[in-house]
């Protein structure tokens, strides 16, 4: 069981290019200074102010009451189902959501959860087919208790839900006595690309996180935000799933810091995705979807070229990206320059001109 695009594989070339994911990022200087001064305490009795600081900032972006600090993404999704759902209780999410398809399958193994697929696309469903989906409340059918959506969805394309259907899946959900729970891994890219703010898209939903180990380019670490009620019970399964922490102000300090100085610039990934899909596109039976934020998701099997060969090809050329559900998948990033977009572009060109 093994992850193949492995970055550091001695047999091939050292990577040069890193569009594999915003997962790829290294803290910068500033940011490891921001670490290495960072006030700590005992963060499991909530006693580290980093930490404590982070929340708080994280609570009042998404507008909420309050906010726990958490290891990873992963344990934001897996906890807040775990405190939403009861066994044998149903999730709705779009059939590409990160809880389906990427996390171990933990909200059946650790909760009893089943996860509805429903259709749509770019990762995302419309207001009508999630009332479609809804059942009466009979002794017969799984009782339907959260909807969850990925702001921006991932294998959608890094595509975003619009503040109208948020707004009208909220709506929905709420009267028929569902909860509401946003996967916010990049709700920063959907809020920076859209000017739409963090707590409007996160309004009515009941919870909400953000992942500070994807673009925000901290080393470790995500915050989901809720209802002091609802933090209560998500501080409870933290320590449960062994994620409560100690001196965790050494990773806050870095989130901390990336709120300051890493959420305007996620504009730049972004027009560094569009540079890419515009230079893709202008390649000869190149499939590229447009990108919304920071994803590039294409195929160039009209060009002549199969998505793995193309990704073994660029890979020997110092550039690392991989096939994500049936197309190749580039990310751009902290780390990403317009000139590392132009090179990779002539690379793309050179391996479909070489076929
Ligand atoms: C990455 C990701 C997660 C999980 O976050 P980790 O920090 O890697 O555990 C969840 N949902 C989406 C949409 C993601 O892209």
């Amino acid at each position: 069981m093994t992850y193949t695009p492995a970055p550091r594989d001695p047999k091939q070339p050292p990577v040069r290019i890193n569009l594999l994911s915003d997962t790829q990022t290294r803290p910068t200087p500033a940011m490891r200074e921001a670490i290495a001064r960072a006030e700590v305490g005992d963060e499991q009795i909530g006693d580290d102010p980093t930490v404590n600081v982070l929340c708080e900032r994280v609570a009042e972006l998404l507008g909420k009451q309050a906010a726990v600090f958490m290891p990873s993404g992963t344990m934001c999704n897996v906890a807040a189902t775990l405190v939403h759902c009861r066994p044998g209780d149903e999730i709705l999410a779009h059939e590409t959501a990160h809880i389906i398809a990427r996390e171990g399958g933990a909200h059946a193994a650790l909760g009893g959860f089943q996860i509805t697929p429903l259709s749509g696309t770019d990762g995302k469903f419309t207001p009508d087919t999630f009332r479609a989906a809804l059942h009466p409340r009979t002794r017969y059918q799984p009782p339907q208790t959260v909807v969850s959506v990925e702001q921006t969805a991932n294998i959608g394309g890094g595509t975003i839900w619009k503040k109208a259907d948020l707004d009208a899946i909220v709506q929905i959900a709420k009267s028929n006595g569902l909860a509401t729970h946003m996967d916010g891994a990049r709700l920063l890219n959907a809020c920076v690309a859209t000017g739409v703010s963090a707590s409007d898209m996160a309004d009515g939903w009941d919870s909400a996180w953000l992942d500070f180990s994807k673009g925000l380019g901290a080393p470790i670490g995500a915050v989901i935000a809720g209802s002091r009620e609802f933090i209560d019970e998500i501080w409870r399964w933290k320590q449960r799933l062994g994620g409560s922490m100690r001196q965790a102000g050494i990773c806050a300090a870095a989130c901390v810091y990336a709120l300051d100085h890493h959420v305007d610039r996620l504009a730049d990934d972004h027009a560094n995705a569009r540079a890419l899909a515009r230079g893709l596109s202008q390649i000869s039976g190149m499939d590229v979807q447009q990108p919304e934020t920071n994803l590039v998701f294409f195929n160039p099997d009209g060009a002549g070229v199969t998505g793995d060969k193309m990704v073994d090809a660029l890979r020997q050329r110092g550039v690392l990206l991989a096939m994500m559900d049936g197309r190749i998948r580039a990310c751009t990033h902290l780390d990403v320059t317009a000139d590392m977009i132009e090179e990779t572009v002539g690379l793309v060109r050179e391996i479909v001109r070489g076929v």
